[in-house]
């Protein structure tokens, strides 16, 4: 029987490395400062502030169902405000800018299921 093997293309692989950076930065930095449910935005009691996943179609009872670049790259004003989030406010700028440039706009807004990360 023949065997098909469908290759990665190399934009996949870029996403894969990069959404891997994203992940690997953002816990180590921690920016957004979780904690029984609540991030520091939230603590914070800012005004409307929710986290950032609220209402999203793919949240559910365990967690994200998706990955998705965009999100990973992104912070909000109170997140990058925060004293000693200067550093990952620029990692992930870098990453946000690389990954538009390399993927292109049609892969860079797409979001992979767990199972094509291999999750
Ligand atoms: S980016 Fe802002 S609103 Fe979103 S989880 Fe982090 S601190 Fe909360
Ligand atoms: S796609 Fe995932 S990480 Fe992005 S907002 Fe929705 S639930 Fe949050």
């Amino acid at each position: 029987m023949k065997m098909l093997v469908m290759a990665k293309s190399a934009q996949s692989i870029a996403y894969d490395a990069l959404f891997a950076q994203a992940v690997e930065a953002l816990r180590i930095h921690n920016p957004c400062g979780w904690k029984d449910g609540s991030c520091i935005a939230m603590r914070a009691g800012i005004e409307g502030a929710t986290a950032c996943c609220t209402g999203c179609k793919h949240l559910t009872s365990k967690g994200c169902t998706v990955e998705a670049i965009t999100c990973k790259v992104w912070l909000c004003d109170y997140a990058r405000r925060r004293p000693g989030n200067q550093a990952i406010a620029t990692i992930l700028d870098t990453l946000n800018r690389t990954a538009h440039d390399m993927l292109g706009s049609a892969m860079y807004c797409q979001q992979k299921s767990k199972q094509e990360m291999g999750l």
